[in-house]
């Protein structure tokens, strides 16, 4: 299958956040939508935490500071999965695999979500959002909750933070009580009515995020979260519930 790519060289902007750490957005998507996607440098391996639109190559985009990343899919909703198929290695929970492996538009809210309205430059001339079709990318191997992934200079504790979506997850970096939040915990309107969220589920996973030492959280919407930030939006979710 033939995949059209933007030309644009600037579809992707890049904030490199110390530590091994670079926070890649699509500055001409809607903030409220777009996604927050995370490269981390490790030893052994690197992992890029979701994958936007699939508008433009992510793959490429990256190779400056990493060949080929491990792409970890937090979940399949249309604005994290678009790149995966760009990457050989493609980790996710099992709860999620049926989306990466099947994607329609209706199954990762594309359709009704993704409008062209809600870009302020196109990828190419003559972008209709409503011919976005994501790609099939299925897991290569699935994550089970607790899983420690050794980076080398880095670990990563696979947390299933299901609410949102049936297969969220979330990675906490417990020796640097980083936690990349993904769509489970986020500044904004939180995403617990979607036909794949539940919320009394949700509401234990609030719970059980709430509990870690969180003193930044990256997560795929919005800005970032210290860890007084963090508490306050599951607080404040809580208290509605
Ligand atoms: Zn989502
Ligand atoms: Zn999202």
């Amino acid at each position: 299958m033939s995949h059209r790519f933007s030309k644009r060289r600037d579809w992707f902007v890049c904030h490199d956040l110390g530590d091994g750490i670079r926070h890649i957005e699509e500055p001409f998507y809607h903030a409220d939508y777009r996604c927050n996607i995370f490269l981390i440098e490790g030893e052994k391996f690197d992992v890029v935490i979701d994958s936007g639109l699939g508008v433009a190559s992510l793959r490429e985009f990256l190779r400056p500071w990493s060949e080929n990343p491990t792409l970890i899919a937090s979940h399949g909703h249309y604005d994290h999965l678009g790149s995966n198929w760009e990457f050989e290695n493609r980790w996710a929970h099992a709860g999620e695999a049926d989306i990466l492996a099947h994607p329609t538009r209706e199954n990762t809210y594309a359709d009704p979500v993704l409008k062209t309205a809600d870009f302020c430059a196109l990828p190419w001339d003559g972008f209709d959002a409503n011919d976005w079709q994501p790609r099939a990318a299925p897991a290569t191997r699935i994550l089970q909750d607790g899983e420690i992934l050794d980076l080398g200079n880095r670990s990563l504790e696979v947390i299933h933070a299901p609410g949102h979506s049936w297969g969220l997850i979330c990675l906490w970096d417990a020796q640097n009580r980083a936690l990349f939040s993904t769509d489970a915990v986020y500044d904004g309107e939180i995403f617990d009515f979607l036909p794949c969220s539940d919320v009394p589920t949700y509401i234990e996973t609030m719970k059980k995020l709430r509990a870690l030492p969180v003193e930044v959280a990256y997560p795929c919407h919005n800005q970032i979260l210290d860890g007084e930030r963090f508490r306050a939006v599951i607080d404040a979710y809580l208290e509605t519930k």
